[in-house]
């Protein structure tokens, strides 16, 4: 019998009534391992109407008991690390190593959400008039949503959550549904660590729950992650319906390599980077602009062998780079992809299509593939992969490498190599893209800074986690006092106060 994935609605798995489910393949094997029932309207009502209730008497807990809930569950997070890992493997594809990687990304969101007692003091002006003063604070939205995508399913999940519940929101979780285990024993975990029953639920689903989500009058704030088009049609639905919403796009990120760059090192950033957990990364970079034909040759001679030599495995196999990609579907189509690139006229060096791996015949794996002479006109340069192929464009100056990421629909992250400072510095100045490397390959912000892309890679105004993710999950209140001490009264005033 297969394994079914239920909702968590106030500390219990919930079984959901709709009679649908979504297959959860093993993308090692290629074989559905459990399926996961998708929610319907009426689920994501009452897990909402959980969460109003529970959100009351988590709010008026103080935040430094909130931070110990955050302590303990970090405290769970690393004694789990092995479990979590593994589960998240198995569903994802991504290798051990990576999947540890994934859940230490959430975990250092939690640790910065451990501090959330200092995060939430707000600000004071004594005798900001005669005998008043001023004061703000920061007080919880009520009940917020996360909807996430499957290429982190712990990570991206604690961006939001970790956030939220800090401040005092309760939190409705929508996951992946191709990876939906994870956030589950997160929530479980949760519980654990003493957070009441009722502040974080996980409501599986599609689009039927996305939608809900966005219509629901007490959802306050929604925080998406996944593809572009996805994350436009939430942004504004959910601001249609007057809520607070960021929502974060697809990518393509840029490597730029002056001549200068330690050609060594930049090769092998780059590897990494464009085929680390098969390429599947927001933060990937799968473009690489070598500036003048010397360094693209150059470039290409290091790469290649560089290439040559990744070894793909199933995600349990400690010696492999990489993994399979998510399922079948998207396995075809990074590969029609790389069939496009090939009808456009780009130059392909290594092909991975049709890669198998011995003894796994059926998993979703795509072999490393490497297009050199892409140029910007070319679909399969302007549009997202996500998958294990990185393409080569060739810019003759540094003003035509920079114009590349900057005109391109994404904006998520870019990085230059070079040993020039100043250069480096132009670059970051005047690139239209919201997270910048400098000899750093994956630029990806630590958890007290702020994560988030420019142009269609995000939409609304805020960043995830750090000191936006506390803006985002709170709003202002502002406080003008007086205690008068009795005397005369003042006259009415008719005009607007001012101070003068
Ligand atoms: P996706 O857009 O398919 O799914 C994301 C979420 O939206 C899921 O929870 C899914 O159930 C839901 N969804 C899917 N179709 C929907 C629809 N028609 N209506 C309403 N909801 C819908 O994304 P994915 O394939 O899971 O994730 C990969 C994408 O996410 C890539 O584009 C990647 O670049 C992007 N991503 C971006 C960031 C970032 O921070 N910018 C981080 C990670 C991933």
């Amino acid at each position: 019998m297969t394994r079914t994935i239920h909702h968590f609605i106030s500390g219990s798995a919930v079984e959901s009534a709709s009679g649908r489910f979504g297959d959860v393949f093993d993308p090692n094997t290629g074989q559905v391992q459990a399926r996961v029932g998708l929610g319907t309207v009426e689920e994501l009502d009452r897990a909402v109407a959980v969460a109003v209730e529970a959100q009351k008497g988590w709010a008026a807990t103080n935040p430094q008991r909130r931070a110990r809930v955050m302590f303990e569950f970090k405290r769970l997070l690393e004694a789990n690390m092995d479990e979590l890992a593994h589960l998240l493997s198995s569903e994802h594809g991504k290798v051990i190593a990576d999947s540890k990687g994934d859940i230490q990304r959430g975990l250092e969101v939690i640790e910065f959400a451990c501090g959330i007692p200092h995060l939430l003091k707000g600000e004071y002006t004594q005798g900001a008039g005669p005998g008043i003063d001023v004061y703000s604070m920061r007080q919880p939205l009520g009940v917020v949503a996360g909807i996430t995508p499957f290429n982190f399913p712990a990570m991206i999940p604690m961006w939001m959550f970790g956030v939220a519940i800090a401040c005092g929101n309760a939190f409705i979780l929508k996951p992946s549904e191709r990876d939906p285990s994870v956030p589950v024993r997160l929530a479980e975990l949760m519980m654990e660590a003493g957070l009441p029953e009722g502040v974080l639920n996980v409501v599986q689903g599609d689009k039927t729950v996305v939608d809900a989500i966005l219509d629901h009058a007490d959802i306050k704030a929604v925080s998406f992650v996944g593809s572009s088009d996805i994350a436009h049609y939430v942004y504004q639905r959910g601001v249609a319906a007057g809520k607070r919403v960021q929502a974060m796009g697809g990518a393509k990120n840029h490597g730029i390599v002056l001549p200068d760059a330690d050609l060594d090192q930049t090769v092998a950033d780059l590897v990494g980077a464009a085929f680390g957990s098969a390429g599947e990364r927001c933060m990937a970079l799968p473009v690489v602009v070598p500036v003048g034909d010397q360094t693209a040759q150059a470039l290409k001679d290091r790469l290649l062998p560089e290439i040559e030599k990744l070894r793909l495995g199933v995600s349990t196999d400690a010696d492999a780079h990489y993994g399979p990609v998510i399922n079948a579907a998207h396995k075809a189509k990074v590969e029609s992809y790389i069939e496009m690139g090939v009808r456009e006229g780009a130059e392909l060096v290594v092909d991975g299509r049709g890669f198998k791996l011995q003894g796994h015949e059926d998993g979703f794996f795509v072999g490393p593939t490497f297009f050199d002479k892409v140029t910007p006109d070319m679909q399969s340069y302007k549009e997202e992969i996500f998958g294990p192929v990185l393409q080569m464009v060739r810019a003759q100056s540094f003003e035509a490498a920079l114009a590349l990421p900057t005109n391109h629909q994404y904006g998520n992250g870019v990085a230059i190599f070079t040993r020039n400072g100043a250069a480096a510095r132009e670059f970051a100045a005047n690139v239209e893209v919201g997270m910048v490397g400098i000899n750093v390959p994956i630029p990806v912000p630590v958890a007290y800074h702020t994560f988030g892309g420019w142009k269609r890679s995000a939409f609304g105004d805020t960043n995830q986690h750090g000191p936006e993710g506390i803006r985002f999950f709170t709003k202002v209140k502002t406080i003008t006092q007086r205690w008068p001490a009795g005397g005369p009264v003042t006259d009415s005033s008719f005009i607007i106060p001012t101070m003068r």
